[in-house]
């Protein structure tokens, strides 16, 4: 999901990427794969290998959300069809949640729903009013195999739960109906990155 808060919050990003104190410091920016791109509308696959290569998935992974300015980024949006994400997003009371997941799954969706402007950076530009939990809990392992659990309330559980989504292959125009659906999909058609 694409920044949609303040411009401090992504100065700030990038102050601390400087330095080398967050994750992304030594990652490559990997191409983003878009709408359409049949890896993006696809289950991915669970991560059965958690060695080298999969902390520096997670690295790139960082590394190339910072770049598209974005606060959630799953694996298949670089094109890799594995069960991982990044995020860096803030909550309802703009506490800073950073982290990756590998092989998450959304253990609780629930509260209020809240029909919410949201992006993606596989829509580049683009954004619809959606409807998400206010409250998510997210359970799976770090890069070394580590259990983690993650709760998320307001914008971090928007993030939660449209990161699940992209690793079931579905991206958050797949839950959108009438002419909210029809508009972006038409602006999707129109814009340069469009079929
Ligand atoms: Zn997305």
């Amino acid at each position: 999901m694409p920044v949609q808060r303040s411009r401090s919050f992504q100065d700030r990003t990038l102050a601390a990427m400087r330095q080398g104190s967050i994750p992304g410091t030594h990652g490559r920016v990997r191409p983003l794969t878009l709408l359409g791109a049949p890896v993006l509308h696809t289950p991915c696959e669970d991560v059965t290998d958690f060695g080298p290569e999969l902390a520096r998935l997670v690295e790139d992974m960082f590394a190339t959300m910072y770049a598209a300015e974005g606060v959630g980024l799953a694996a298949n949006q670089v094109g890799v069809p594995l069960r991982v994400f990044v995020y860096d997003c803030p909550d309802d009371e703009d506490v800073r949640h950073r982290g990756h997941v590998v092989n998450p799954r959304l253990v609780e969706a629930d509260g209020v729903v809240l029909r919410g402007p949201e992006g993606c950076l596989s829509l580049p530009g683009l954004e619809a009013g959606t409807e998400r939990y206010d409250h998510a809990v997210v359970e799976g392992f770090t890069a070394d195999g580590e259990p983690v659990r993650l709760h998320g309330t307001g914008w971090f559980a928007r993030c939660l739960q449209h990161e699940c989504d992209h690793l079931a292959g579905e991206v958050y125009v797949d839950r959108l109906r009438g002419w909210r659906r029809r508009r972006v999909l038409r602006q999707a058609a129109r814009a340069s990155w469009g079929g």
